[in-house]
């Protein structure tokens, strides 16, 4: 397995971003994933089950803990997205023996090559320079322009957190 993966995002989520925030619910329903806010206690933000009774077209269903802030819950949505785009065939293939990727403890490479596709999808470049250009350069600022934490902000325009 190749693990130093591209994780651009395909076309699919490209169309989606043409203008910040990006409209993250939106792109889940596209891709057919059914999308809910779960009353939770646990310490998870966020999983991909495959259930084809409460799962969306695609067969599969996110659910987000619903006690998190709003921008949490997008940048957590948009990595159950980065796991039904690159991971579900683990799921398919009973790699992962759970219907959740969460309690997976398979590898670290999956959460991070999930949380880098997170960040391409709510803050891609081309964006992010637009604003730039536009005069919103505090990270403070982009950050709640996209709809993001500050942290997620920072990361990815390579500042310290
Ligand atoms: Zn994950």
């Amino acid at each position: 397995m190749n693990m130093i993966r591209a994780t651009a995002p395909p076309p699919d989520v490209r169309v989606f971003q043409t203008e910040a925030p990006v409209p993250v619910v939106a792109l889940a329903r596209r891709l057919g994933l059914k999308v809910y806010d779960e009353e939770t206690n646990a310490a998870i933000s966020g999983r991909l089950v495959r259930d084809t009774a409460r799962g969306g077209p695609s067969g599969y269903a996110v659910y987000v803990n619903g006690a998190h802030h709003r921008n949490r819950k997008r940048f957590t949505l948009a990595h159950e997205i980065a796991h039904f785009l690159l991971h579900r065939h683990l799921l398919e293939a009973g790699i992962v023996e759970d219907d959740a990727l969460y309690r997976s403890h398979l590898s670290n490479a999956i959460e991070s090559e999930a949380n880098r596709m997170a960040a391409e999808i709510l803050m891609p470049w081309h964006l992010i320079d637009q604003a730039i250009d536009q005069g919103i350069t505090a990270p403070a600022d982009l950050a709640s322009l996209f709809q993001v934490s500050e942290t997620a902000m920072r990361i990815r325009l390579g500042l310290p957190t």
